[in-house]
């Protein structure tokens, strides 16, 4: 019997898995900088707290999650996305006594039972970082600056910033009725329908040509933002426009996630078809609230791994030298490798990238090795130069090949690398 990995899962295998650490690292980096810590939470919970904190009406609640019952008889679910389990940790932790705003960066797995396709998966990854307990245009701009320099400094050209304000408690139930009003007028399917009355502002999201062609007369959200909402947005735009960062205001923008508040905004790369957002998030006012916490007002976002590292492939960005090693050693009989296995361990100490060939192969063989492994330069140690105690140092882009005395391989492979 022969397995696979489950529908809608991959794996990530080397070289190609370099560039998923490679953009794990590039994307939290600037929020590192930026005085962010680290957190790391379970990759389960109780399941209700994904469904009072996500929202029971969203897609994710009703048709995606992943839940199980433990052994002990507790209903448990594989996180969907991070943002309740950050704030359920600052909750319970009461980190809110602190000092304010606490500002969380995080990364790991995902889980949705989604439609699996090309950059849709059911196991994914994202980076994410939360300000939680600050009610500060400044750290709306802030989080929206650090995703798009992670982005910018991966090479990325062509990502995308999409803004909107989904208003606030005061001024969106407002908004939420004359957005029914409308969409009741419309000829829609039944479960839209039933939409209209629980979510509608999900219905803006319906990607159906047949129901997009409807919502062109819609009220958009940014018509009824009341003063407070309005001057909020304007100043985020505008700290947004002073630190460089162009966007697109989209009034249509609505995220998956029912906890939203104020700013929402999405990153969206044009190569990728379909799946085009590589990351998103926004300020959720009333989530600590909604799962049992004090008020907190937050900002945060997730950015996909696996989406940017099909968008830095669309632009052509992966190259094949992700890691290579500097230095590959081969031994040339039982005796070599005795002596060789120890300078390979020192060199690593030292710093450099090295492996060795295993296996006691011929000479031909390690070379194709050596080739492969993108190492600079391959080190030989033969029979006749154990006797003379040197080790052959051949560069491999030009073919030159000198003898190096054993003692004195380690400086001399630093000196050429640094
Ligand atoms: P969301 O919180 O759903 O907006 O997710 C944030 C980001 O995570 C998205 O912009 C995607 O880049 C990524 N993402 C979400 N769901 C998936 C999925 N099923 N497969 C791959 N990436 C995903």
């Amino acid at each position: 019997m022969s397995f696979q990995a489950p529908k809608g899962t991959f794996d990530w295998l080397p070289p190609r898995s370099e560039w998923a650490l490679l953009v794990r690292d590039a994307l939290s980096a600037p929020a590192r900088r930026a005085g962010y810590g680290y957190i790391e939470t379970p990759a389960f919970e109780d399941t209700a707290l994904f469904s009072r904190g996500v929202g029971e009406s969203t897609d994710i609640v009703t048709k995606e999650m992943y839940t199980f019952e433990s052994r002990g008889g507790q209903s448990l679910t594989l996180r969907p996305e991070g943002t309740a389990s950050v704030v359920r940790a600052v909750i319970e932790h009461g980190l809110y006594g602190g000092a304010l705003p606490i500002k969380l960066w995080y990364s790991g797995s995902y889980f949705r039972y989604e439609r699996a396709q090309a950059g849709r998966y059911r196991h994914f990854s994202q980076v994410g970082a939360e300000a939680l307990g600050a009610e500060d245009p400044a750290l709306d701009a802030e989080l929206i600056v650090l995703a798009a320099d992670g982005y910018a400094s991966l090479g990325l050209k062509n990502v995308r910033l999409l803004l909107n304000s989904l208003g606030c408690k005061e001024c969106r139930p407002a908004y939420r009725a004359a957005l029914q009003d409308f969409l009741r007028g419309l000829d829609l399917d039944e479960t839209t329908r039933q939409r209209i009355e629980i979510n509608p502002l999900r219905v803006l999201d319906d990607k159906r040509p047949e129901v997009r062609a409807q919502l062109v007369g819609a009220p958009l959200v940014t018509d009824h933002l009341c003063g407070a909402c309005k001057a909020y947005h304007e100043e985020v735009r505008g700290l947004l426009g002073a630190a460089g960062v162009a966007y697109t205001d989209d009034p249509r923008l609505v995220r998956g996630l029912d906890y939203y508040t104020r700013t929402t905004f999405e990153f969206v790369h044009d190569g990728l078809g379909a799946q085009s957002a590589v990351g998103g998030g926004g300020r959720y006012d009333g989530l600590s609230e909604m799962i049992g916490g004090p008020p907190l007002p937050s900002v945060g976002w997730a950015l996909g791994v696996d989406r940017t590292v099909l968008a830095m492939e669309a632009e052509g960005l992966i190259t094949e030298r992700a890691g290579h090693v500097d230095v590959f050693a081969i031994p040339l009989g039982e005796e070599a490798r005795r002596r060789i296995f120890p300078l390979v361990s020192e060199l690593r100490r030292a710093g450099l990238a090295v492996d060795m060939a295993f296996g006691g192969r011929g000479v031909k063989g390690a070379m194709k090795a050596a080739d492969r492994s993108g190492a600079r330069y391959a080190l030989i140690l033969g029979e006749r130069d154990l006797e003379a105690g040197a080790v052959q140092v051949k560069d491999l882009t030009t073919a030159d090949q000198t003898a190096v005395p054993l003692a004195e391989v380690v400086e001399v492979l630093k000196g050429k690398l640094s």
